[in-house]
């Protein structure tokens, strides 16, 4: 299928975004007043949302960490078999990590990367997902915090692609019946 972005119907516009990860940003940093922040954000799709909420987050011990997931599948529906692209660059041992990601769908893709980050031994690990697509969940994870819960919708733009396509779009869309 091809798709053009005027063939979507925004869900959440780009002042939605601004004002939950806002929202998002004074909740983390509250809840980590007294002790660092590792964050990990998982490449490609979560680019957009990690830049915006770091940003949103007034604290002086906070690190930045990359790892890159991609989930085989077809263009619309992960089959759960994770690869990893790139791990990460600093040794999470003994830190508080929160781990960034676009979007928890069947929750298989999370399973694999806490299972990992686990044998890595951090002092805690919590998960902050922008969207939450709770009709597909096959694999139950624990997420600290969550952006928005969605219906079973392929949505698209702020990082997320079709075909590697539209992660630049500054707002998150469906695509139209
Ligand atoms: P899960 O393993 O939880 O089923 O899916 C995780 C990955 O599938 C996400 O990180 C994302 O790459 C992809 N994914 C799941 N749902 C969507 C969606 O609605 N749109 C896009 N663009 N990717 C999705």
């Amino acid at each position: 299928m091809d798709i053009s972005s005027d063939q979507l119907d925004v869900l959440f516009s780009a002042e939605d975004l601004r004002i939950r990860i806002k929202e998002l940003g004074a909740q983390i940093e509250a809840d980590y007043k007294d002790r660092d922040i590792h964050v990990i954000c998982v490449l490609k799709g979560s680019f957009p949302f990690l830049a915006d909420l770091v940003r949103q987050i007034k604290h002086d011990n906070l690190s930045v960490d990359f790892l890159g997931l991609s989930s085989y599948g077809n263009e619309t529906k992960s089959s759960g078999v994770v690869r990893m692209t790139q791990d990460l660059t600093i040794p999470i041992e003994g830190k508080n990590v929160l781990i960034i990601e676009d979007i928890i769908d069947t929750g298989l893709t999370m399973h694999y990367l806490l299972e990992n980050l686990k044998t890595r031994l951090p002092k805690t690990m919590e998960i902050c997902t922008l969207l939450h697509k709770p009709s597909n969940t096959e694999k139950e994870v624990d997420m600290k915090y969550v952006g928005f819960t969605i219906p079973n919708k392929f949505v698209i733009g702020y990082g997320l692609d079709y075909a590697e396509r539209f992660r630049n779009l500054p707002y998150i869309g469906v695509v139209r019946q």
